[in-house]
């Protein structure tokens, strides 16, 4: 199954393309946590035979002030990425980048929101006739040659001391290799005047989100904040993934909000391709999702 790709979107004068990493399958009870399944399943997406729901795995492509920046790398492609989730397809984001004429060495700067294996997977990639390997070893080295990585201190150091729970999550394969070519941010970091790196904590410690400001428009790419749509509607509906949920209600809270206000564009991972739509309010007041068109000529 191909799932399509380079849906583009804008906000001002940036240009947003929806890039895929294809989409996985992922146990719907752990994805609506402490929410009962009566009340989830008319609203989820149809589960399989063994009560997984898919998620998208929407990376996100801006260029803003001359640079090229990808937003998340989804699951990846290097022996074993593929083995960690129940893939539903063999999409792949190299892919979908070289269908919008993007070469890994074109990307400026890569943003993870944070360091689970589903948003990080690219950060690296087998190294290309390895020879200083040797026989039988794989060495690892960074997807993207001439890229930073921006990624928040916090969830840095989280990933790099992982305890029980997280483990299986924080993989060192996709860390490791990328050691040297880190940017730690602590709190807020513009990585153009129009692209706003901003601490988003409750789904891990360290989660953050990428605020998009041109002209009097602005979008934010949510990350792991959720991983269904309703989830963004009903604030209190938390996935049993987000390791500090009352935080991540106070912090979805406020940014539904402000996005409702703002008629925000918003972006997220794990949503139905492409994953991009706005907030707005209904005449009884509940906060409600609406899908947004991609531009004419991408899909
Ligand atoms: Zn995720």
């Amino acid at each position: 199954m191909s799932i399509p790709s380079g849906a583009k979107f804008k906000v001002g004068a940036v240009d947003l393309t929806v890039v895929n990493d294809g989409m996985f399958w992922q146990d719907a009870g752990a994805v609506f946590g402490l929410v009962p399944r009566v009340m989830w399943e008319r609203v989820a997406p149809p589960m399989d035979e063994r009560y997984r729901i898919p998620l998208g795995l929407n990376c996100l492509l801006l260029r803003s002030r001359g640079k090229t920046v990808l937003i998340e790398t989804g699951i990846g492609g290097k022996p074993g990425d593929r083995d960690v989730a129940t893939l539903a397809d063999d999409g792949t984001l190299l892919t979908s980048l070289a269908a919008i004429g993007v070469a890994p060495a074109d990307i400026d700067v890569v943003v993870n929101t944070h360091l689970h294996f589903d948003h990080c997977g690219w950060n690296t990639s087998v190294e290309v006739g390895g020879a200083s390997a040797g026989e039988g070893a794989e060495r690892f080295v960074p997807t993207f040659p001439n890229a930073t990585y921006v990624i928040n201190r916090t969830e840095w150091d989280e990933a790099n001391h992982a305890n029980e729970r997280t483990r299986a999550t924080y993989l060192s394969r996709n860390l490791d290799p990328i050691a040297d070519r880190l940017e730690l941010i602590d709190g807020e970091h513009a990585i153009t005047d129009e692209l706003i790196f901003v601490p988003a904590p409750g789904h891990t410690a360290g989660h953050s989100t990428v605020v998009i400001r041109s002209g009097q428009e602005w979008g934010v790419y949510l990350g792991d904040m959720a991983q269904h749509q309703v989830q963004l509607e009903r604030p209190p509906w938390i996935s049993s993934f987000d390791t500090l949920p009352l935080v991540s209600l106070e912090t979805k809270r406020k940014l539904m909000d402000e996005c409702i206000e703002a008629g925000a564009l918003v972006a997220y991972t794990h949503g139905a391709y492409p994953g991009v739509g706005r907030m707005t309010r209904t005449p009884e007041g509940f906060r409600k999702w609406v899908d947004e068109p991609p531009l004419d000529g991408s899909r």
